[in-house]
């Protein structure tokens, strides 16, 4: 049978060019289409319902059952004109996807025909079957039955005639079973905390709301070579292949002209994204061949994060259309770069206040640098939280890669917020500040707006960088639900205000006056936080030793990142802030922990059948070619003749026959840890078995692979190879 990968060239050279469906309307007219949004609702609903609608989205107030039917027929009303027949809870289980179940709005009528029905307790919760999603032991240990509860901040919508309902997923027992739960609270507490901060500067602010602009970085590749590749079918990464001749050294793909073919897919993804009220805006090649990156304008935490996770749904669905497969794992190829998801995030005010963006008078200015410093101090004091809150499986590859953020958290603030940092340092003492220094230092915080408006300054080695009006978390995998990175965030940083708060009131109870006590507790924030201040390349081994040095917290293995959630410090910060109770945060651990297991399980798995199923047979079929070639050239030479001519093709029999033993060698050595791996009891015991014993031979056994990759003849080498994966567009 001819192989696979063959086939898989063969059909894309007979396939039709690409071809780029525009649409005949402008994008504002139809964006937003697929949304149950203010307008529609103001439409659908009556005055009543629609306020209570938006009283619950912006003050977090409960929607009652009565109420709850009148948005349900409403919402029905809407969604049957479009056409839908089926609705859903649409939720985030703790599996990095969405989970649907779709329920027709079909039901009997009593006389033999059928009604649409859709009333508001299918709208305000509903029982999926809570057992086969992970729970990390919550289920066992308390209740196995958990419901989905409607959350209307996130409005519904369209997809497919289904009528998408986002909510909530907790058990009966009241723990949170997804990412939305923790992630709401921890949106409600910065919130509160910023909201009191802010009453220090400037007593019209209501409300502040935490908002995330995510970059998202995602290979394409050929639907057809991807099918021909076992491994990045069942764990989206190649656990084979040499590198090819040319990757990214030219370093001629980012920014470079996107072709035709990914322009079609992108524009698919965006036509689609617009219907949805999902507002992209950016584009572009990335650094890898084949790696480009989508980016929509910020919008609210909770929003932003559902649109994520429905774009990410999308672009799977809409790549398949163009006979493209999106990765987005985190290292899909060695020796090229990986993807990310960068979270740029600030805090906005309900007087529209970018509180990262400083303002016009040395007052806001004032309130500005609080939030910098308070921002720089929760980073400092939980950056072991904040990387656990990212780290995973696939991240583990490209974290440290330099390519992309280090192990260790950092936070880059630029060469002008430095100085004004340092300013204050300088200036502010314990003692009474005289007039004139007052002045000059507000006059100094007077200037910023200035000096940042032209200050382009970046540090694309940062983990964690200010960008101007925001702060960007770079670390986070291409693959995660934004809510895990965002929830750990919001949460330190209002955790960080609460104290601020409180540090400033004890100052102030000794007579200091507010701007001074406020000056007094920033001071002592910028200093005691220095050490996670990094301007420098992250990338560079000064700067490990740099960190070391400075205590700096560098988790190596991906069971300690995940273990940085039950310290004691971390279940203050998420128990005290009421994000996570200390079972939320050990069943979440377990499913982790249980996450990696079964991730390295499936790899290495995949390897032990490509290695025994593919490489070995064709490598032996290889060398039975080539020893046949030697037989034949010994009948018809002489000895001495032969010995010339089949010295180079005897060294490679003897090369492919030595990586041949050593490959089976070692796979038969990582089955065996596996097999004893799997007999540990203990989750966390096991997790560190597969990350110390079994997964080291992943790669051990790769780079043999990889070479005898190089030897075989390119006509039998099954899978499909870097250069056709990377350059196939
Ligand atoms: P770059 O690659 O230079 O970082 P992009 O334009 O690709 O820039 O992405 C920047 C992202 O940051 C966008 O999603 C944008 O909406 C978002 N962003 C800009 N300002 C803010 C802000 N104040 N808060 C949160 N996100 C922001
Ligand atoms: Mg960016």
């Amino acid at each position: 049978m001819a192989k696979l990968r063959f086939l898989a060239l063969e059909e894309i050279l007979r396939r039709q060019p690409a071809k780029i469906d525009f649409p005949d309307v402008k994008t504002s007219e139809y964006y937003g289409v697929n949304v149950f949004d203010r307008m529609k609702m103001q439409k659908y609903l009556s005055k009543e319902a629609f306020e209570a609608v938006v009283k619950a989205i912006e003050k977090g107030t409960r929607i009652d059952r009565k109420m709850a039917d009148q948005v349900a027929a409403g919402m029905k009303a809407w969604a049957m004109e479009q056409g839908c027949t089926h609705y859903t809870h649409w939720f985030h289980p703790l599996t990095d996807g969405t989970a649907e179940k779709h329920d027709a709005f079909v039901e009997l009528d009593g006389n033999g025909g059928v009604v649409e029905n859709f009333a508001g307790k299918h709208l305000a919760q509903a029982e999926p079957d809570a057992s086969s999603f992970p729970s990390g032991g919550i289920r066992n240990t308390f209740e196995a039955r958990g419901y989905t509860a409607w959350d209307p901040s996130s409005p519904a919508f369209i997809i497919d005639k289904t009528l998408c309902i986002p909510t909530i997923f907790v058990s009966y027992t009241g723990e949170a079973l997804d990412y939305k739960v923790p992630l709401l609270k921890s949106l409600a507490v910065v919130d509160k905390a910023a909201t009191e901060v802010c009453h220090y500067f400037d007593r019209s602010v209501n409300s502040v709301q935490s908002h995330l602009g995510w970059e998202q970085e995602y290979f394409l590749v050929d639907e057809a070579l991807f099918l021909a590749r076992p491994d990045l079918v069942l764990t989206e990464r190649t656990l084979l292949g040499h590198a090819s001749a040319k990757n990214q050294q030219l370093e001629d793909q980012y920014f470079g002209t996107i072709p035709e073919r990914v322009a079609a897919f992108m524009h698919d993804v965006e036509v689609e994204a617009y219907r949805l009220g999902i507002p992209v805006k950016t584009r572009h090649n990335e650094v890898a061949p084949n790696q480009y990156e989508l980016a929509p304008i910020h919008e609210e935490t909770n929003l932003a994060t559902d649109h994520n996770i429905l774009i990410m749904d999308l672009m799977r669905k809409i790549a398949r259309h163009h006979h493209f497969r999106v990765l987005f794992h985190e290292k899909p190829f060695k020796g090229i770069n990986g993807s990310g998801k960068h979270n740029n995030w600030s805090l906005f005010t309900d007087t529209g206040i970018n509180l990262y963006s400083p303002g016009k008078t040395p007052k806001t200015n004032l309130m500005f640098l609080t939030f910098i410093v308070n921002t720089l101090k929760a980073v400092h004091d939980h950056a072991d939280i904040l990387f656990s809150s990212i780290a995973s499986t696939g991240n583990a590859h490209r974290l440290g890669a330099n390519e992309a953020p280090p192990a260790i958290i950092s936070v880059f603030l630029g060469k002008e917020v430095s100085k004004m940092l340092d300013e204050i340092e300088k200036s502010v003492s314990e003692r009474k500040m005289t007039p004139d220094e007052k002045t000059e230092l507000k006059l100094n915080i007077g200037k910023i707006p200035q000096i940042l408006l032209d200050n382009t300054d970046r540090n694309r080695t940062s983990p964690f960088a200010f960008t101007g009006n925001r702060f960007e978390f770079r670390a986070v995998g291409s693959s995660a639900n934004c809510a895990s990175g965002m929830i750990a965030l919001n949460t330190a940083v209002a955790d960080q205000l609460v104290k601020f708060r409180k540090d400033v009131e004890a100052i102030k109870a000794k007579g200091v006056k507010k701007d001074e006590a406020i000056f007094q507790v920033l001071k002592r924030y910028i200093i005691e936080s220095k050490p996670i201040r990094f301007e420098g390349n992250n990338y560079s081994e000064e700067w490990r030793k740099e960190a070391e040095k400075r205590k700096l917290p560098i988790a190596t293995r991906v069971y300690e990142a995940f273990e940085a959630y039950l310290t004691p410090k971390a279940k203050k910060l998420f128990v005290n802030n009421g994000i996570f109770n200390e079972v939320e945060l050990e069943a979440r651990t377990e499913v982790r922990l249980e996450k990696y297991i079964k991730q390295v399980q499936i790899e290495a798995r995949v390897l032990g059948d490509l290695v025994n199923n593919h490489v070995i047979p064709v490598s032996i079929d290889y060398m039975t070619s080539l020893i046949s070639n030697v037989k034949g050239l010994k009948e018809i030479y002489s000895e001495k003749e032969f010995k010339e001519l089949a010295s180079a093709r005897m060294e490679v029999i003897k090369e492919i026959s030595g990586y041949i033993t050593t490959v089976k060698a070692k796979t038969v050595a990582m089955i065996n840890e596996r097999k004893v791996a799997n007999k540990i009891d203990d989750t966390l015991e096991r997790a560190k078995s597969y990350e110390e014993k079994v997964f080291p031979y992943l790669d051990e056994i790769r780079y043999l692979v990889d070479k005898l990759e190089l030897i075989v003849d390119d006509d039998i080498w099954p899978l499909p190879k870097y250069r056709e994966l990377l350059f196939t567009r």
